[in-house]
């Protein structure tokens, strides 16, 4: 390995792997090289069971709707994440065309997308969310039903041991996705590795970043396995490191991270592998978020495809652990503990009130609780069938604020030094699913110049046809790239003829 490549990138998860291919894609000639701590790629977040493998285009999230004032329903935000997918099957149909990832099914799924509700008040609300929602040509081909026949024929274990008088209703968007982030970061981080100048560094944690000489950014690292420290310096850094990355962006000491803090939120998943109930539930179902709950816990019964097993998976229940990653330090939230974040983090407790709350009351749950959540979903569902499954940490971003002293923000943020040579990614939601949207957003941040020029912007068009296209305002080029994404990748779509049940299923049993 050189030591002084042009790209360090910090962690083998979805979001480095993704701006690495993006960056060898566009400059051949570049040499980068991913430092992870961990002995293989996604083990962290973007393992398959580590999150819920939903490929978020905003069609079931309640969250990304709000109810206005008026009462209205308000889909910007689910436009905004809606497009974002876009970019991601975009990418992707772009790497399978040019061969290197041999088959789409061996990381994504079609999996129905659906939204279900079970009271008079939120029955009236999706109603109203899927009138303004199918009105647009980004959501065309939604469905909804308050039939219990219909809503069981689509599914039937949501609906088995329901009271014939119980109001419900449902959205069916019949391209939505089911992806295994990890498979997918490990497709990525070959390509990466097989071509020259680049290579992957496993056990080997980055310890410090300072600035070198020439613009550069020496990064020391410490292998895992001798104790021996070494460093490299490189042109340009990309903190990818998950729940790592907020130490390691205080560490890098640039005035833009300053006052930055993190909130983890822990998760736990209840995991069926039982054939003869999952193969009678085909769908994400996604229902309305409780009280006080923090927007990423919003409760789903999903089909997950990892490799040959086809599973349930209904949660997730969230928690509070002090740790920033699955494999981290409990001391992780004391450590980041900064004189510059004392206050936005006071800030956040005192105006989160509802948020902790709801978290120690999670923490709380005995199995019963558990069941019972799970009951409002499947109401059949026998505990004997279910078992428990430890999810991913989600660090959440706490900034500074000038009025409220620090906000505590659920997105994703790219917090980067003023000369573009360094950035950092904090946060996790709407997640791997919008990690061609976050690279290409490196790449205007920190590649401005190169991006505009002749070399870097044909490529990059070749790789995501709509660039510089708006999606939500051009509806012929939306169904145009969804139909031929759609066929590569061999998900459904809406303009298309529905899948045969054989192909749809595919690989899935
Ligand atoms: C419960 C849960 C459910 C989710 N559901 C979804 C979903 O349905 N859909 C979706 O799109 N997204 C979902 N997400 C979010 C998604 O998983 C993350 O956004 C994504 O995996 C983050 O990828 P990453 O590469 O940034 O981080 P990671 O996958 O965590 O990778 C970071 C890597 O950096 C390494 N690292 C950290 N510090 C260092 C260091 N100092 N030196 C070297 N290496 C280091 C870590 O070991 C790790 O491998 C979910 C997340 C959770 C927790």
């Amino acid at each position: 390995m050189s030591t002084e490549p042009d790209v360090v990138l910090i962690g083998a998860g979805i979001m480095s792997s993704t701006v690495g291919v993006f960056l060898k894609e566009l400059e051949p000639s570049f040499s980068i090289a991913i430092f992870e701590t961990l002995q293989d790629a996604a083990l962290e977040s973007s393992e398959a069971w580590n999150n819920a493998g939903t490929g978020h285009a905003a069609n079931c999230e309640m969250n990304y709707t709000p109810e206005r004032p008026d009462g209205s329903v308000d889909i910007s935000k689910a436009l905004e994440v809606n497009v974002e997918f876009d970019l991601s099957r975009q990418f992707w149909t772009y790497l399978v065309k040019k061969g290197a990832v041999a088959d789409p099914r061996s990381f994504i799924h079609p999996v129905p997308h659906m939204s279900f509700v079970h009271d008079a008040g939120n029955v009236a609300f999706l109603k109203k969310r899927y009138a303004a929602m199918s009105a647009h040509h980004c959501f065309e081909g939604m469905e909804y039903s308050e039939s219990g026949g219909q809503i069981a024929d689509w599914v039937p274990l949501v609906m088995e041991g329901r009271a014939a008088d119980e109001p419900a209703a449902i959205t069916r968007i019949i391209s939505g996705t089911d992806v295994d982030y990890g498979a997918l970061t490990h497709h990525l981080v070959h390509h990466l590795v097989a071509q020259p100048g680049c290579s992957v560094h496993y056990k080997t944690r980055v310890t410090h970043l300072v600035r070198a000489e020439n613009k550069r950014w020496r990064v020391e690292v410490q292998d895992l396995d001798s104790g021996e420290m070494r460093s490299v310096t490189a042109k340009f850094v990309f903190i990818g490191a998950g729940g790592g990355a907020l130490p390691l962006l205080q560490k890098s000491g640039i005035p833009e991270g300053h006052g930055y803090a993190g909130f983890p939120v822990s998760g736990i998943w209840m995991r069926c592998d039982d054939p003869a109930i999952n193969k009678r539930h085909h769908a994400k179902v996604y229902g309305k978020a409780a009280v006080g709950s923090p927007p990423m816990s919003v409760p789903h019964l999903d089909t997950r495809v990892i490799g040959e097993q086809h599973s349930l998976l209904f949660g997730p229940y969230a928690g509070f652990s002090s740790k920033f990653l699955k494999h981290g330090s409990l001391l992780d939230l004391v450590e980041s503990i900064r004189p510059a974040n004392v206050k936005p983090l006071l800030s956040v407790a005192r105006d989160n009130f509802d948020l902790t709350e709801y978290l120690i009351e999670q923490v709380l749950q005995s199995e019963s609780h558990r069941l019972a959540t799970l009951d409002e979903y499947y109401p059949k569902a026998e505990p004997k069938d279910w078992r428990l499954q430890v999810a991913g940490q989600r660090v959440q971003i706490i900034k500074p604020d000038v009025k409220r002293g620090g906000l505590l923000e659920f997105g994703t943020e790219l917090v980067g030094a003023s000369d573009n040579s360094l950035v950092a990614l904090l946060g996790a939601s709407p997640g791997a699913s919008t990690a061609a949207f976050i690279a290409i957003s490196v790449l205007q941040k920190c590649f401005a110049g190169e991006l505009t020029g002749q070399a870097w912007l044909p490529k990059l068009k070749e790789m995501i046809p709509s660039y510089g296209i708006s999606l939500i305002n051009d509806a012929s080029f939306t169904r145009k790239i969804r139909t031929e994404t759609a066929r590569v990748l061999k998900i459904e779509d809406v303009n298309s003829k529905p899948m045969q049940e054989k192909d749809r299923t595919a690989a899935a049993r």
